[in-house]
């Protein structure tokens, strides 16, 4: 029976009230509901979100169908409320990167805070990438000073200025042709940047600032937002919140990676927490200063969490 007539390959763009927005490999935006099975999933908890590559059928009647959901790639995963079970929401799929923006000043930039955001891109096994933006309000002994363990760490550190215009064109390179989550404290000019690189962006970014209704993170699904450079950024107030996100301690030591490029040289290996163990490779680097010690005593802090 000739009832399914083409069969199409997507990305979920975002989803309302069962509806889901796909945009098929050719461009075309479709709105697209899920097959039996997977609906039944749904209430499961393996929900379709967001970046998930999907393949779609179009029916007879000209409405559209999520047949199956392509294995994800990576996944940033929020653990839903309620401490005992630790279900595991996923948020957004197919995540290529984490850009954690913070100002070189106004606001000062909070370095815990930052290796929070950190912590949790490294605990979803995400690539992260930094953003120092509003360079110019400061001295470059001072950005050197705040922002260099970061480097050292392994991550990249790109500089910007919206109101220079420095790094913009390097920060459009990185998310050219790639999924990637925007994140950071307010006010840091997140949507400015966004909307240098692509004017009339419709980011909710930027609206709300303060006061935060928790609430509300488990019921926003994110949002893909199409770059016409290519590419992708997600949206979502809960994303937007990540700081704010429940870490998990257990495995504290491994989201720390060049804490983790030594633990081999530990006594206690990976078992070691390298907080007073004996012949401890990352206390003695600290001692040594070949470790941030601001680096260590963000570990402590979220250790004593
Ligand atoms: P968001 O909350 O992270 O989205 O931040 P916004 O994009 O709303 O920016 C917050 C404020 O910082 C606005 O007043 C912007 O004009 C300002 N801003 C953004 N980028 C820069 C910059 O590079 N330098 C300076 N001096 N101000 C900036
Ligand atoms: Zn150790």
């Amino acid at each position: 029976m000739a009832r399914e007539t083409a069969e199409l390959t997507g990305t979920v763009l975002g989803t309302t009230g069962g509806v889901y927005e796909v945009e098929t490999e050719g461009g075309l935006l479709v709105e697209a509901s899920l097959r039996g099975r997977l609906k039944q999933e749904q209430r499961t908890g393996d929900r379709v979100v967001a970046g998930d590559r999907v393949e779609i059928l179009r029916q007879e009647d000209g409405s559209y169908t999520i047949e199956t959901v392509r294995p994800r790639a990576a996944e940033l995963v929020r653990c839903a409320p309620g401490r005992g079970a630790k279900r595991a929401k996923v948020i957004v799929a197919n995540v290529d990167q984490v850009v954690v923006v913070f100002a070189a000043a106004h606001p000062p930039p909070n370095t815990r805070m930052l290796d929070r955001f950190l912590v949790l891109i490294e605990s979803n096994q995400i690539p992260a990438l930094i953003v120092v933006n509003k360079i110019e309000l400061v001295a470059e002994s001072e950005l050197e000073s705040t922002f260099s363990p970061y480097p050292d760490a392994g991550y990249e550190v790109l500089r910007t200025s919206v109101k220079t215009g420095a790094g913009i064109d390097q920060l459009r390179d990185r998310l050219k042709d790639r999924e990637s989550v925007l994140t950071g404290p307010s006010g840091v000019g997140k949507s400015s940047l966004l909307n240098t690189l692509q004017p009339g962006l419709d980011l909710r970014i930027g609206e709300v600032s303060g006061t935060v209704d928790k609430g509300r993170h488990t019921t926003v699904s994110a949002r893909l937002i199409r770059l016409h450079f290519g590419g992708w950024v997600a949206d979502t107030p809960g994303l937007r919140e990540l700081g704010l996100w429940e870490v998990d301690t257990e495995r504290l030591q491994d989201y720390f990676p060049e804490f983790r490029a030594r633990s081999h040289e530990c006594r206690f290996a990976s078992r070691c927490t390298h907080t007073h163990e004996p012949a401890c490779a990352v206390r003695l680097a600290v001692d040594a200063g070949s470790l941030s010690p601001a680096r260590y005593q963000s570990y402590l802090a979220m250790r004593g969490e």
